[in-house]
């Protein structure tokens, strides 16, 4: 079966330019892949789509006739959407032959599909038919310091947790910024109290709020907890817009797809 890729992260992260680089990488390589856009707002789609939310339901005018601000009518676009999800999956079960694999966007409004009802049903639908990986898109250069990174690592923990599915962190833009530094934080535990410990220092110097050391403490103690998610990750760090690192991020696919099968793919069939 064509292993299905869900791209999700935070607007702005490059998840739409990053499918677009796998989507040109794959058809180089005669590996077309099958394409879900699923972010109904989007303007302009830079890559030829197979399924696209947009077909049949009209953001504007959801937002018009329900009388809904942006994020509600990308909800409700969704939730449209999520109505159909089994004719969605059995047009793909016809297509199973022919495609090697699936990708997914989202809405750039990460919390729309990963906390909605409609998100979990539609990762579920996909994830219960073809060996799914959630591809976590990280914007390397905003990062770079220790509490946004512990913050963005604390949110793709809840996703993990939330879809049980295999997760690769792929730090795009390195471009402009190298992971070098994610690859150390997540790997040498010292090294990233470190960082923690002179970054509250500075802070002192400046004579900023974060005086008593709470911060310090309170993220010390979360990234003992991250250390161990670390370890149920696969990290890669890409340049959607250079086209760097994509070869690296699809055999971390492939790892992905065999610890769905000997793990997520049991749980799952227990929990019917
Ligand atoms: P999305 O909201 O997650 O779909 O993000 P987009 O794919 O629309 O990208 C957001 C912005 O980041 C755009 O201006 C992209 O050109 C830019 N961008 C995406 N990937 C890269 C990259 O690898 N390097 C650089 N320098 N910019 C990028
Ligand atoms: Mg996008």
């Amino acid at each position: 079966l064509p292993a299905a890729v869900i791209c999700i992260g935070m607007a702005g992260s490059g998840k739409t330019t990053f499918m677009q680089r796998l989507n040109a990488h794959l058809h180089a390589q005669k590996k077309p892949p099958y394409i879900i856009n699923l972010d109904p707002a989007v303007k302009n789609v830079p890559f030829d789509r197979n399924i696209d939310i947009r077909d049949s339901v009209d953001y504007k005018e959801v937002m018009k006739q329900y009388n809904l601000g942006p994020n509600g009518a990308i909800m409700t676009c969704l939730n449209l959407f999520a109505t159909k999800i089994d004719q969605v999956i059995g047009i793909l079960e016809q297509r199973v032959q022919s495609i090697t694999s699936l990708l997914v966007d989202t809405p750039g409004q990460i919390e729309c599909f990963v906390w909605s009802a409609s998100g979990t049903i539609i990762t579920d639908a996909l994830a219960s038919t073809f060996p799914t990986v959630i591809a976590y898109i990280i914007d390397t250069p905003r990062t770079t310091s220790p509490t946004t990174f512990m913050a963005n690592m604390l949110y793709a923990c809840s996703i993990l947790y939330k879809t049980k599915l295999p997760m690769i962190l792929v730090f795009n833009k390195t471009d402009i910024q190298s992971h070098d530094f994610a690859h150390e934080w997540m790997t040498d535990f010292e090294a990233f109290q470190a960082t923690l410990r002179k970054d509250e220092d500075d802070e002192l110097r400046q004579g900023g709020g974060g005086g008593n050391g709470y911060m310090g403490n309170l993220l010390n103690s979360m990234s003992l907890m991250l250390e161990e998610f670390y370890k149920h990750l696969s990290l890669v760090g890409v340049s959607a817009m250079a086209g760097t690192g994509i070869d690296d991020f699809l055999t971390a696919v492939q790892e992905k797809v065999v610890e769905y099968d000997s793990e997520y793919r049991p749980e799952l069939e227990k929990m019917r």
